[in-house]
């Protein structure tokens, strides 16, 4: 009950929120704050999951690049091995006895062994398409081709001079020990591309016989299928198999795209790396080894020199004791791995591109959907309850403030904790005037013994209603309030607070009052009239009783009015009667009681007057009547008299009434003694 606010009126209270949203564009709200949140939200996640991300996808690359480390070591040692062995058996022949001594002797038999071991050596390595022996002036001596599984050893009569043929040119300028390669490029046999493509290079050494003499020069057609089959194998065994081997000047030796190769010999100068990877290929070209990133993909690239013996390389020959190769030779080459990871197959390797990843990424997107969408809801509600209890505050407060009636509040000892502005304009003082001030310092003095009863009762009461109290203005006015509190209990159930209202009712009270006046005086004579008499004499009657105070009660009535009525009309009685209860009233003193009894007869009572005042008085007053000049309408002056009987309270006088009847007894007296004249009652005169 202390609290009714919270539990009765939380069912109205959501009806009127309902309404009062009614008329918000909620959702749109919702929505608004859902998008900001949304991109706050995601905002975060991109600033904090981004660098994860981004570190996790170096380091996939990283990882994806180690694992082609492998690859490229295997293959770079691959191809440099093919060509040592090339080298060493470059040197074997140049070396072995039947080379030697053949070109010491020149004779048949010695020639004979020599073709027989370079049949031998073509047969075992099946990867030479001829071994020739030339002479100083470029003629062939020995000629083994090998057309096909078999060697073939070229008859002396066909052996032909090559002398004009640029590996001989090669040759002629190289120094003993020298050895010359030639690039790698497709055989060409009689003007035309051999079919199927037979890739070759010419190993070229100049040879001594016994004594030391240059005879002739050694030449190798090695063929480079065999070494490019097993790249490509190694290659296909990756990740993505796109593994390319360049030649320097960047066309493909070797590309999992076969249709790619050889586009310097095939006559498509274009069909290069650098025009289909352009934005890898200078860093490729410029650099030994290293890693490029493009647009494209990640391109592992690592130079291959297997014939620089300067390089600290995996090699069975010392420098010193190994072929010197010519500077062309190195050059020649020059090849490049390149190890090409598309983006697609990097993004593949991620997590994001997985179902797994993506499906939690979904969630998470999902989640910061779903939350921002929650605190939105969240927010915009309460900012909706917020303003809607701001809103009906101030409706409340000004409906405190401005209400046609006062309120204020009281605390335990009836000092004011609030009030509204109504009741303050009423007052006529500033709020700071009144706040912590006794209430019943803006009482009238009769009001403030009423409120303090009425207070103290409020204490056990849970309401008192209706209580009138005069108010005291700054200004020294006054006004009636009728007020009705309701006392507040603090926690322990003590009072705490008066809340009071308090309406104006002085125009009420001022029209009882005139209504009460109306209702107290004789329409005639505008003196008291009979029942007013009893209702102010029965209290002075009281109260002399109790105290024992003197009381005298006084009764006239006028001599042989009749006759003034008979003489005079009722009008000049009427006139008679005003014109004597004026003068007898200005005669008496305010605590008398003076009042029309009946038709011409009146009443008066005296508080505090002894027997022989009430006598004086009473005679003072006949004495008054009968020397009034009485001025009637028609001009004519007339006097009158009255006769007076009185009597004084005695203890056994119990009733208003028993003085009243002795007093009459009095008056009758009087009239039978012959009129004008005072009698007092005289107990023992009564039967
Ligand atoms: P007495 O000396 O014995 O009193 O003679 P009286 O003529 O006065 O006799 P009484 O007291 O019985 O007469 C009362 C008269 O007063 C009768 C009535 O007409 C007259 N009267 C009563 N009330 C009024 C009034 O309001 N106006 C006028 N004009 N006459 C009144
Ligand atoms: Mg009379
Ligand atoms: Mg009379």
């Amino acid at each position: 009950m202390t609290q009714p606010f919270v539990s009765e009126q939380a069912r109205p209270y959501q009806i009127a929120l309902t309404h009062y949203l009614a008329d918000i564009p909620i959702r749109r709200l919702i929505f608004k704050r859902f998008v900001l949140l949304l991109l706050l939200f995601s905002g975060l996640f991109l600033a904090l999951a981004g660098p994860i991300y981004w570190q996790y996808e170096q380091k996939q690359q990283e990882h994806m690049l180690a694992q082609e480390e492998t690859s490229v070591v295997a293959a770079t040692q691959m191809i440099q091995k093919e060509m040592y062995e090339q080298l060493h058996l470059l040197e074997l022949l140049k070396n072995s006895p039947a080379m030697i001594e053949y070109l010491s002797s020149g004779n048949a038999s010695d020639r004979i062994r020599l073709e027989v071991l370079f049949k031998n050596a073509a047969t075992t390595y099946n990867r030479f398409d001829q071994i020739r022996l030339l002479d100083n002036s470029g003629h062939e001596l020995v000629r083994v081709n090998m057309p096909g599984d078999e060697a073939l050893a070229v008859a002396v009569e066909e052996l032909q001079d090559k002398s004009q043929r640029y590996y001989f040119q090669e040759a002629k300028a190289l120094a003993v020990g020298q050895v010359f390669v030639s690039r790698m490029d497709l055989n060409v046999e009689q003007g035309v591309i051999e079919q199927p493509h037979k890739p070759m290079l010419r190993f070229v050494t100049p040879v001594l016989d016994a004594n030391g003499d240059r005879m002739g020069v050694l030449i190798l057609n090695y063929l480079a299928q065999g070494m490019l089959e097993r790249f490509r194998l190694q290659m296909s065994r990756r990740i993505d198999q796109q593994g390319m081997l360049l030649d320097p000047q960047g066309y493909w030796l070797s590309n999992h795209e076969r249709s790619n190769e050889w586009g310097a010999d095939l006559g498509k100068p274009h069909h290069n790396f650098a025009t289909l990877y352009p934005e890898a290929w200078p860093s490729i070209a410029d650099k030994e080894s290293g890693v490029v990133e493009t647009e494209q993909g990640l391109f592992r690239f690592q130079s291959i020199y297997p014939f620089d013996f300067t390089l600290r390389q995996w090699s069975h020959f010392r420098a010193r004791q190994g072929p010197l190769l010519s500077a062309a030779s190195i050059d020649n080459t020059a090849w490049k791995l390149v190890i090409f990871l598309p983006k697609e197959v990097i993004q593949a390797q991620s997590v994001l591109y997985q179902p797994l990843g993506r499906t939690v990424l979904a969630l998470i997107l999902v989640s910061l959907g779903g939350m921002a969408w929650l605190l939105a809801s969240i927010r915009v509600q309460k900012q909706m309850r917020r303003r809607y209890h701001q809103a009906v505050t101030a409706e409340l407060s000004d409906l405190y403030e401005h209400a046609p009636c006062g309120y204020h509040s009281l605390d335990s000892k009836g000092h004011f904790i609030r009030i509204n502005h109504t009741e303050l304009e009423w007052l006529g003082y500033h709020r700071e005037e009144v706040i912590g001030q006794p209430f019943v310092q803006f009482l009238t003095h009769d009001s403030q013994q009423r409120f303090n009863e009425f207070f103290a009762a409020l204490k056990t009461e849970q309401e008192i209603d209706n209580i009138v109290l005069e108010m005291q203005c700054k200004d020294g006015s006054t006004f009636y309030v009728s007020t009705s509190a309701t006392s507040l209990k603090d926690q322990k159930g003590h009072f705490a607070i008066a809340r009071t209202s308090v309406f104006d009712i002085t125009d009420r009270i001022k029209l009882e009052k005139k209504l009460e006046l109306l209702a107290n005086l004789d329409t005639l004579t505008n003196i008291s009239n009979r029942r007013h008499f009893y209702e102010r004499g029965e209290m002075e009657f009281q109260r002399a009783v109790r105290y024992q105070h003197a009381l005298a009660l006084l009764m006239f009535d006028i001599d042989h009015f009749k006759r003034v009525n008979d003489t005079y009309g009722h009008d000049g009685g009427d006139i008679v009667l005003k014109q004597l209860a004026s003068t007898v009233q200005d005669s008496l003193r305010d605590l008398d009681v003076f009042a029309r009894f009946g038709g011409e007869e009146f009443i008066v009572m005296l508080p505090e007057l002894s027997t022989e005042q009430a006598s004086m008085v009473a005679e003072r007053l006949r004495q008054q009547i009968a020397d009034m000049q009485i001025i009637l309408s028609g001009g004519e002056t007339i006097t009158i008299t009255v006769s007076i009987g009185f009597a004084m309270l005695t203890p056994d006088d119990k009733q208003l009434d028993a003085l009243i009847k002795k007093a009459d007894l009095a008056l009758y007296q009087a009239k039978d003694q012959g009129r004008n004249q005072v009698v007092e009652y005289d107990p023992s005169g009564e039967r």
